[in-house]
């Protein structure tokens, strides 16, 4: 399929937005594996993920007193794939924050085949949600226990495994002590493309029931993206997963994309819905195939409110 470069210098306003989104990634990531302040209900139960389907029921949120996200209300089958785009500040990011129960919801709820995230234990829940992001990032430690961080007991053959199916078991045997080489802060220097792999090769490892993917990088070489593309196009086909994409030729095939706009779900369908619908999804679009020069002032106007 044919992939899009933004047209960065055409965007003004707008690539700002873009740019920030990447670094509220680092934020989720970081919160992850932060121990919850939440209480956890002293009957809590695991958390048990059988199809996967998520339901939003009318969620409301505000960290203080701004409501951020407002009457958000979908549900994904499990398996299926739902794409959030929007600017920056539309509260993607925290609208999946909520899934991972780093914070409460003030109104509405959430559920995951049908036990509400509040009812169930933090470990549970995280344990059943991978993340892969751009800012994922490698401690200073060997590829393997980069790659098994997060999983306890995996054997050398499962990590090799991993390795392969996140295509990065061919750059790994190429360091100077294969999957024995230190890398993270201090260590071997890895490229972006290569990071991004051995984090894919994580959480292929973690088998997750539900997947939170945030864009890759695009300063990656041609055929580097499409060893990513293909390595994630494994890992979520059968999973229910939540893309957050910048660049929608990545998202374009998801089951259902939500255009959120200042906390609320703008416009919602799939990507041919979306483009008829000549909204936000359309125009953003038509920019990044090149189509049309530049985002009507309207979108930007609304952006910025
Ligand atoms: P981006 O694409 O930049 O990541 P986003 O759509 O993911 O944006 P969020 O990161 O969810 O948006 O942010 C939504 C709003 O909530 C923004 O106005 C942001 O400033 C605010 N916000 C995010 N995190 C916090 C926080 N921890 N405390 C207070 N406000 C926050």
């Amino acid at each position: 399929t044919q992939r899009f470069i933004w047209p960065m210098a055409q965007f003004g306003q707008i690539i700002n937005m873009y740019q920030r989104a990447r670094a509220s990634s680092a934020r989720i990531f970081g919160l992850m594996d932060e121990p919850s302040r939440l209480a956890e209900d002293p009957g809590a139960e695991d958390l048990a993920v059988g199809e996967g389907d998520v339901v939003y029921d009318d969620v409301s949120f505000g960290y203080g007193e701004e409501t951020i996200v407002e009457d958000v209300d979908f549900s994904v089958e499990g398996g299926e794939t739902l794409a959030l785009v929007g600017p920056t500040g539309a509260g993607k990011s925290t609208v999946l924050k909520l899934l991972l129960r780093m914070y409460d919801v003030d109104e509405g709820s959430i559920e995951i085949d049908g036990q509400n995230v509040r009812d169930v234990t933090l470990k549970s829940l995280r344990r059943s949600i991978g993340y892969v992001g751009q800012s994922s990032y490698l401690f200073y430690g060997t590829v393997r226990e980069n790659i098994t961080y997060g999983t306890f007991d995996a054997t050398d053959e499962e990590v090799r495994e991993a390795a392969e199916a996140a295509e990065a078991h061919d750059f790994i045997e190429n360091l100077p002590d294969g999957y024995d080489t230190m890398v993270g802060e201090r260590g071997v220097k890895l490229s972006g493309g290569q990071r991004q792999r051995v984090t894919i090769a994580r959480a292929v490892l973690k088998d997750p029931d539900i997947l939170i993917l945030d864009e890759a990088t695009s300063d990656v070489d041609t055929e580097t993206e499409m060893l990513i593309q293909r390595s994630l196009d494994r890992l979520t086909a059968d999973r229910t997963t939540f893309a957050i994409a910048h660049r929608l030729s990545t998202i374009k095939d998801a089951d259902t994309i939500l255009v959120l706009e200042g906390g609320e779900i703008a416009e919602r369908g799939t990507h041919d819905e979306l483009l008829s619908n000549d909204g936000l999804y359309a125009h953003l679009w038509g920019v990044q195939a090149g189509e049309i020069d530049e985002l009507p002032q309207e979108f930007i106007d609304r952006a910025q409110e």
